[in-house]
């Protein structure tokens, strides 16, 4: 067993941490009151090949892996976990591509997604379909050479932002005998007549990264814009959102880790009683606390991460490693305000920002509940 990173793994470690100091920690709370999104850092991020890490040279991407594309987002979400979650779902949307397109879909679609020219969004949820992901009801009926595409899809992350171009969505496209639905999945681009970019949900957290309301109205798509297999939308989707899960878990741990950050440096600083509140036992066991639990989140992310690469099944890994990951940034990213006191409730401390982020951790791709739904299947099975 080998623990150590490659050198190549280092340098995408090194290098995002670098840009994270550098461009994006230090002005993450006041792009967040700017009300609008930070496109100059997506680009500085698209020009350092953040978008396309782990996906193939041939179509504009890094050439490397999982675990480098995570060990990004933990770094990119020690700055801004928004950031860090609009990774995310532009790494799954080009991901789905990858895997499931046609070479001529790839060429078309993939190379302006993995150099980050473009950002990618990927659509599942619906007004009556969370968890419940098999009860979606977008439809897409084939109309001679045509598909049609009507219904909505909500809290979709990436779709409202200027620079998206695409989102990859499942759609119901009829019965099969036992009555169950049959599900395709679709590229659609931006923009085309009937697709209708809706409402900016107002998020308690992750500002950064825009969350929008998204509808089908006889929306035309050519017919070779189906993805993958026929009948098997649903199934290739929520693969795609396994790997979304694991880049979850680092985005948890690249938070929880500014909130631990944070809270050494007050506690060395904060005096009470004449001793900085680190001497403290009630405090410093807390940061020991919060270090040791960041620690088994990490490694269980790089494992999730590791596995995918090694094309081992990771489904236990994936969803072990986000519910773990986004229930302890929730408790550290409490501990960090309860070290910061009064100050840490004010919104000029950076941990009253990580603890309204915190949150969502549990509830985007999948909740704490359905992962345990998923765990529970797989018990006995590794
Ligand atoms: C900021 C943000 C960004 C998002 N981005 C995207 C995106 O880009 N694309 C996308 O498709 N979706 C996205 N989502 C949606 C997200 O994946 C869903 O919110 C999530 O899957 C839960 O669905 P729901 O909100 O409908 O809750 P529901 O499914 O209604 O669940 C409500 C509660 O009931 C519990 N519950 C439901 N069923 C069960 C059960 N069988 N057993 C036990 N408990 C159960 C849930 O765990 C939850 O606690 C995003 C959400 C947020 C908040």
């Amino acid at each position: 067993m080998d623990f150590a990173l490659s050198e190549e793994q280092t340098r995408i470690r090194n290098m995002c941490r670098q840009f994270t100091e550098g461009e994006i920690a230090p002005r993450a709370d006041e792009m967040e009151r700017a009300d609008d999104y930070p496109y100059h850092i997506m680009d500085r991020m698209a020009d350092l090949g953040m978008m396309g890490i782990p996906f193939h040279e041939e179509y504009g991407g890094g050439g490397g892996d999982w675990v480098s594309m995570n060990l990004c987002i933990e770094e990119v979400s020690k700055g801004d976990a928004g950031l860090g979650i609009m990774l995310d779902i532009t790494a799954l949307c080009t991901h789905e591509l990858e895997v499931f397109g046609t070479e001529e879909q790839k060429r078309r679609w993939l190379p302006p997604l993995a150099r980050g020219e473009k950002i990618g969004s990927f659509g599942l949820t619906e007004p009556h379909a969370g968890s419940d992901a098999a009860s979606i009801s977008c439809t897409a009926t084939l109309d001679a050479d045509e598909w049609v595409i009507n219904g909505r899809k909500q809290f979709i992350t990436n779709i409202g932002l200027g620079n998206s171009s695409i989102i990859v969505i499942a759609a119901v496209s009829g019965m099969n005998q036992q009555g169950k639905s049959i599900t395709n999945t679709f590229v659609i681009p931006k923009g085309i007549p009937g697709f209708i970019v809706g409402r900016n949900y107002d998020k308690i957290g992750l500002r950064l990264c825009a969350t929008n309301e998204l509808a089908f109205k006889d929306c035309r798509l050519p017919r070779d814009y189906l993805l993958g297999e026929v009948g098997r939308g649903l199934d290739q989707h929520l693969a795609m959102a396994q790997t979304g899960r694991i880049c979850v878990a680092a985005c948890s741990v690249g938070l929880a880790q500014a909130c631990l950050d944070a809270s050494l440096s007050y506690a060395k600083e904060r005096i009470q009683f004449g001793r900085p509140i680190i001497q403290f036992e009630g405090v410093s066991f807390k940061l020991a606390d919060m270090a040791v639990a960041i620690e088994a989140a990490r490694l269980m992310y790089l494992k999730a991460a590791w596995l995918k690469d090694s094309g081992l099944p990771y489904r236990f890994e994936a969803s072990a490693a986000k519910v773990y990951a986004s229930e302890m940034v929730e408790k550290v990213a409490s501990d960090a305000v309860q070290i910061h006191g009064g100050y840490g409730y004010m919104s000029d401390y950076a941990v009253s920002r990580y603890y309204r982020q915190a949150k969502v951790m549990q509830i985007a791709l999948g909740t704490s509940e359905m992962q345990r739904i998923v765990i529970t299947r797989n018990l006995g099975s590794n």
